[in-house]
């Protein structure tokens, strides 16, 4: 199975969740199901916009000087008529009172004790926010499909909601396999390795504010399977990682089958990665990756994030960027390549593979990268300046909410 097609099948098997509706900044992140409108204008008052006097601007055409007849500090309702002649001192964000038709500035003004000298003319409205000027009644502020980012969170509240109804979150359940794999904290003894891979998926997880079960560590026999396998369905998505080559004690996806998961796919032609496993139950989801941590990694990557973002609403798109390789690449062609780089912006991007990359294991080598350059399965060697396509990992636009 080539990647395009074991792509397509994880967008095409898996599909959005229903919606449910979530305190507002539970919704940080998430798509919204259904519109959002304003129950009343914003501005809901002609409010001003400076510190300063609250006047009638035709005044000024005949006099510059006006009587203060008393003050009006934002979020204190006082009811005032300006009268022919006269001002009051207003402060940012108050209302406007009846009479007063344009807010003079206070830097623009000379003050006397209640008389008020007004040094430049003025325009009606000037230095007044309109009712309604921003948002009326009705409007249609956020729209169904937006995606909920910092800005949407805080319009959504500047119109006074608590709630949102949004496509809910995957519920998602995490399981290591393999007799050598033992916790951080536990006594290590020779042949055994630390746990890792859990450790990458929860952090990932928790950046994507996706909630998780962690299932610990089932050991490589039926047995030790069968019920961390069964708990784990139960979730939306369920991530096991080990046990699914071919070796003798890979027994994962035997014991899936088990449990009714019918298998989508098993192996795929790329490096790494290639034993991924992709099967479903009725509710549940289920991606069986290799052990290795780079393996993990890309593998989150390229079909888990894309799965999760569609079932949570999201565009599933890979990052993808084009670059420039700074030093030649070689490869051994067969299967598509995922080779971990460091890409620098310097008007186009730089791209360099990392120097002496050990392979899936090397967790190390992948700290130095930012992306993964995709590198066909046909080629075995790509010169320096040659174009390239990368799948980016970070991003320095903060607009963007969800990364890696
Ligand atoms: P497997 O896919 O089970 O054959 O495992 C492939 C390699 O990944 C082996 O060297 C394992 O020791 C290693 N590995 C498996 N699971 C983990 C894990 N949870 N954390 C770190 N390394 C792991
Ligand atoms: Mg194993």
């Amino acid at each position: 199975m080539t990647f395009e097609d074991a792509f397509s099948k994880v967008i095409d098997s898996v599909k959005r969740l229903p919606p449910e509706e979530v305190d507002l900044l539970s919704g940080l992140g998430c798509v919204l199901a259904g519109d959002i409108k304003a129950r009343f204008d914003i501005p809901p008052f002609d409010k001003s916009a400076m510190d300063g006097y609250a006047v009638r601007s035709e005044d000024l055409s005949s006099q510059n000087e006006l009587l203060c007849i008393g003050e009006l500090p934002a979020g204190i309702f006082q009811k005032f008529v300006v009268n022919k002649g006269e001002c009051v001192r207003i402060m940012t964000g108050s209302p406007l009172p009846s009479g007063a038709d344009a807010v003079v500035m206070k830097e623009d003004t000379e003050e006397k004790k209640e008389r008020i000298r007004i040094l430049k003319p003025l325009r009606p409205l000037e230095n007044v926010c309109s009712k309604g000027e921003d948002i009326q009644k009705g409007d249609i502020v956020l729209s169904h499909g937006s995606l909920l980012k910092a800005i949407e969170i805080s319009l959504a509240a500047s119109l006074g909601y608590t709630k949102v109804k949004i496509y809910r979150r995957p519920k998602v359940s995490i399981l290591a396999t393999g007799n050598e794999i033992i916790e951080p904290g536990e006594a290590i003894s020779f042949g055994k390795i630390f746990n890792s891979n859990s450790y990458l998926l929860i952090s990932i997880l928790s950046l994507m504010k996706i909630p998780y079960t962690y299932l610990g560590i089932a050991k490589d026999n039926e047995d030790g399977l069968r019920s961390k396998i069964e708990e784990g369905l139960k979730s939306d998505l369920f991530i096991l990682s080990g046990g699914v080559s071919v070796g003798d004690y890979d027994l994962v996806p035997k014991v899936l089958s088990v449990y009714n998961v019918k298998k989508i796919f098993h192996g795929i032609s790329i490096k790494p990665g290639k034993p991924v496993f992709f099967g479903k139950t009725k509710k549940c989801f289920v991606f069986g990756l290799p052990g290795n941590p780079v393996s993990v990694f890309v593998g989150f990557l390229l079909f888990i994030k894309p799965a999760l973002d569609k079932m949570m609403g999201r565009r599933p798109d890979l990052d993808i960027q084009k670059g420039r390789l700074t030093v030649d690449y070689h490869q051994k062609p067969g299967r598509k390549q995922f080779f971990p780089v460091k890409a620098i912006f310097d008007e186009g991007w730089l791209v360099t593979p990392i120097k002496d990359y050990h392979g899936s294991a090397d967790l190390a080598s992948l700290s130095e990268a930012n992306g993964f350059m995709i590198a066909d399965s046909e080629t075995s060697h790509l010169p320096k300046g040659a174009n390239v396509e990368f799948i980016y990992l970070q991003t320095t636009d903060t607009a963007k909410l969800v990364t890696l």
